[in-house]
């Protein structure tokens, strides 16, 4: 017997069910699963996902196929009572897509399979409607001959509209049955003129032609597009369903709809839909005709809804989830095209889970699976009102979601005086740099022309939760102004950011604030009750660590301090204590730092009051804070009372080809002892300070850029020599910790050694990814999405950990870290750390925690949750994840798409 490659379903009985979707794709699956309990289906049979991959492969059906198809359609007729290609009674049918993971309208359909002139003048005897059967007949002829015979759709609706002008009317609806019929002769001339071939009149050929179009529009552009989009891997292929037309055209008793049981956007247990009077499928969504809100199918269709109501809340108990169903009605009778978990607003997806559980239909832990921690984001940030009127200046890269309003400042330093004066700001620039941050911490939200997800400006924005678009190549930058889409925007001049779309508006377009309901809050208490991985913060202010707090940070996993040096009469200090002369000048100029140094700390400690805080010392490269345009070295010279020239040349000395690899992290520490003395010194006497108010201090000393134990030993020295001489002063006792990031290829591969004397690791993923594949991220985006693209990298690295070789310098370093040091405390404080992919591959390799920015917070106690339902196990060694790996590579690799 030879391998099953088509699933019969009809008349209640059916091959498949909806465990098929893979083989089935998700609508013949549920097609199956319907005639099963009963639904009212049309008769049909869906060609499994296997013949697709075949036929892409090897432009070869399998053994038997061919056959089977044949049989199917023999059952159909038998079913239904009908001919395909029958004078009588012809059947029609309808060729549909639809692979295991919904691509809604990404690929190709073709209704009304079966016409020609003989079957066309059946139909129009048998229906009774004459203009009914050559509607059907020339939409027919105009999808094949755009599908399969790659006649562009255009030049039908061309004909269509200039016969409907010579006939002085405005709706197809308005032509009569002989136009129709005329029409259809010219779009089969149009179709032999433009691909030289004659227009099939066998319906058998043409059931052949389309199952190939089908399968062949797996590979088209907007397709591919869409799977690159949502991850969706290249090798599934889809599946073909070849149902028996049904018709919601033939009359006022008949007609067509799309329903949801439960409201999309709101979440609100209420029937919802829209649905026409006689039509065809696709003109509800096409948008022909305004489609009536289902609950005037009461009225027009009273019998047919009264089914309807009765079979959608069916569905929904046994599919257990909320239904988007398609429907047709013919003739006062009902059936179902489709069915499928329906596409939710994070705020419906709340709702509807929460709602769920307490209707008993499912658990606390499918509840809690049935968010998507990535849709957070739209219901943690301020969004656009849906129902504005707008106006687009330019479109980039969604860099970090939300909506904000504010006026246009192209200038840093106006951004920080007009944002400070309390005025809402919108900072506008080429690209941004650590030296605009002033203005960044004042505007609300930041646009830029260059760069892209993980440029400056976009992990910034993220890290504050602010909006931001980036990569707005269009805007084209003059003096004062800059130019957009036909639009000039001057300083001043209000304009809105929509970080969720990367759309950036003209005005002040109303947003609406997030709402963080009762139903979220409950569905993160589960998520925290399954889940083992802990959740922290990176947090650098006392404001963000109580953010931090709100959103259930249960810890800082990176206190930044050099954001703290970056404030103006800091700046100073610094740049003196780098360009001091003498050891003793440093300290002086050093020391200056430290009470400021010292507040910093006792704020972030009181928020984070019972929690640990990771605090990592100074990291970045020294020229960062170095005096750079001719104004700010005057500035320097004159305030520290030295020539402006020899500033110059102490810059010019400490310039770096190659900052990023250069005298930065525990380099300077080592160079500058000044440096970590004082700032131990400053977390010490912060963290005894606060403990005298009764507030608990679990500080944790991290130290930047370790690439071997010795360096890491000078610093443990330096840190406990200073944190016990505070702490024996004081008279009090702390504990507190010691550690390493680990961010570098070297540090993961000593990690033995090093965890001699650290007490904890945190993986800095970001310069991890930089140092391991020799790329940098600043200068990632001229090149990285070309790789992308290409399939070289499947995806950003910077955005979603990867797992094959950054990912096993994390479990190596893991593994050998805990060998030597048992209860050695590891965690990750990179992006990474709140995104959901990688999150589930820290909690396989068993860290203690992740750290994210504030805002991420709840995304990753979700994904933590996730992951800890999903995998029991977790991964035990670096050839278990590398055997993994293949096997589901395998697949793909000998299943690239053949181009047709
Ligand atoms: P998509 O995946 O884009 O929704 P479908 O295969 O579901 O494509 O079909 C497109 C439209 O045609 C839908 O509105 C569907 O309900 C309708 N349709 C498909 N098959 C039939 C059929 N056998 N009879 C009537 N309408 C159909
Ligand atoms: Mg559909
Ligand atoms: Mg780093």
């Amino acid at each position: 017997m030879p391998n099953r490659h088509v699933y019969y379903f009809g008349n209640g009985y059916a091959d498949g069910n909806r465990e098929d979707k893979s083989l089935l794709g998700g609508k013949g699956a549920n097609l199956a699963e319907m005639t099963r309990i009963g639904v009212p289906v049309p008769q049909g049979f869906t060609i499994t996902t296997e013949v697709c991959r075949n036929y892409l492969r090897d432009k070869r059906y399998p053994e038997g196929f061919v056959v089977q198809v044949a049989d199917a359609v023999r059952r159909i007729e038998a079913d239904s009572g009908k001919q395909f290609g029958g004078a009588g009674n012809p059947l029609l049918v309808s060729v549909r897509s639809g692979a295991a993971v919904s691509m809604p309208g990404m690929m190709e359909t073709i209704l009304n399979l079966g016409l020609n002139d003989e079957t066309a003048a059946a139909l129009a005897q048998a229906s009774n409607d004459p203009r009914f059967a050559y509607d059907s007949y020339r939409r027919f002829v105009q999808m094949y001959g755009d599908v399969v015979l790659g006649v562009h759709a255009r030049i039908f609706e061309d004909r269509l509209t200039a016969l409907k002008k010579s006939r002085g009317v405005s709706e197809d609806t308005q032509l009569s049955a002989d136009d129709l019929r005329a029409l259809v002769d010219e779009f089969k001339e149009l179709v032999r003129v433009h691909s030289g071939e004659r227009f099939p009149e066998d319906p058998e050929e043409q059931l052949w032609g389309a199952i190939e179009a089908v399968f062949r529009s797996w590979n088209v552009d907007r397709a591919i597009a869409y799977r690159r989009l949502h991850g969706i891997p290249d090798y599934l292929g889809t599946a073909v369903s070849v149902v028996a037309m049904v018709y919601g055209n033939m009359g006022d008793d008949s007609g067509t709809g799309v329903a949801f049981s439960r409201h999309p956007s709101t979440g609100d247990r209420k029937f919802f839909g829209e649905f026409l009077v006689n039509a065809q499928g696709e003109d509800v969504v096409a948008g022909i005709r305004t489609p009536l809100s289902i609950s005037e199918m009461a009225h027009k269709l009273p019998a047919a809804y009264t089914q309807l109501l009765e079979v959608q809340a069916n569905l929904e108990t046994h599919f257990r989830d909320m239904q988007d169903m398609e429907f047709t009605v013919e003739s006062g009778r009902l059936y179902l095209l489709q069915t499928r978990t329906g596409k939710r607003t994070a705020q419906a997806a709340v709702k509807i889970a929460v709602d769920m559980v307490a209707e008993k239909l499912i658990s606390e832990a499918e509840a809690v699976q049935r968010v998507d921690p990535k849709q957070l984001d739209q219901l943690l940030h301020p969004r656009l009102d849906p129902h504005a009127v707008v106006e687009v200046l330019c479109q980039g890269l969604p860099a970090s979601p939300g909506a904000a309003s504010g006026i246009v400042v192209f200038d840093p330093n106006v951004a920080a005086a007009r944002g400070d004066a309390g005025e809402s700001v919108i900072l506008v620039r080429e690209e941004t740099s650590p030296d605009d941050f002033h203005g960044m911490v004042a505007a609300r939200a930041f646009v830029t022309a260059r760069g892209g997800m993980t440029s400056h400006a976009a992990v910034v924005a993220r890290g504050m939760g602010k909006c931001c678009v980036v990569g707005a190549t269009e805007l084209l930058f003059e003096d004062d102004c800059c130019h957009s889409n036909g639009f000039t925007v001057r300083e001043g001049d209000w304009i809105t950011v929509d970080g969720t779309s990367g759309r950036v508006l003209l005005g002040n377009v109303p947003t609406v604030e997030s709402e963080v309901g009762d139903d979220f809050r409950q569905i993160m208490v589960w998520a925290d009750s399954m889940r083992t991985l802990k959740v922290r913060a990176n947090a650098d202010t006392p404001a963000d660590a109580r953010k931090a707090r709100e959103f259930g940070a249960e810890g800082i996993g990176l206190c930044r301090t050099e954001h703290m040096f970056f404030e103006a009469d800091r700046i100073q200090a610094m740049r003196e204590m780098i360009l001091a002369g003498s050891a003793d000048a440093r300290h002086d100029a050093i020391m200056k730092l430290l009470p400021m140094q010292r507040a910093d700390f006792e704020g972030i400690f009181r928020e984070m009051d019972g929690l640990p805080v990771t605090v990592r010392l100074l990291d970045p490269p020294l020229h960062e804070f170095l005096p750079r345009t001719l104004e700010e070295i005057e500035h320097f010279a004159t305030k520290a009372h030295v020539p402006p020239a020899i500033v110059q040349r102490l810059v010019e000395k400490h310039r770096e080809s190659n900052p990023m690899l250069g005298h930065r992290g525990v380099r300077l520490s080592i160079s500058y002892p000044e440096i970590p003395e004082m700032q131990t010194r400053a977390i010490f006497e912060a963290a005894v300070a606060v403990h005298r108010e009764g507030v608990v201090v679990l500080p944790e000393i991290m130290i930047p850029l370790v690439a071997d134990d010795k360096e890491f030993q000078i610093q443990h020295e330096v840190i406990t020599r200073i944190a016990d001489e505070v702490l024996a002063t004081a008279g009090v006792s702390i504990p507190y910790l010691v550690g390493t990031m680990i961010e570098l290829p070297r540090a993961a591969l000593m990690a033995a050694d090093i965890a001699g004397h650290a007490q904890f690791f945190s993986f800095g993923t970001n310069d991890l990814t930089q140092t391991t594949f020799g790329i940098s991220r600043d200068d990632a985006s001229t090149f990285l999405p070309r790789y992308i693209e290409q399939g070289i990298f499947e995806e950003d690295p910077f955005q979603v950990l990867d797992r094959e070789g950054v990912g096993q310098l994390v479990q190596m370093a893991t593994w050998e870290g805990r060998q030597r040091r048992r209860d050695l405390k590891v965690g990750i404080c990179g992006e990474h750390g709140g995104e959901p992919r990688s999150i589930r591959f820290f909690h396989e390799t068993g860290l203690d925690y992740v750290s994210c920015s504030p805002f991420r917070v709840p995304i990753a106690r979700l994904s933590a949750a996730h992951a800890a339902l999903l995998s029991g196990a977790t991964v035990r060694n670096v050839a278990d994840m590398r055997s993994q790996r293949a096997e589901s590579q395998g697949a793909a690799k000998t299943l690239r798409p053949i181009k047709a």
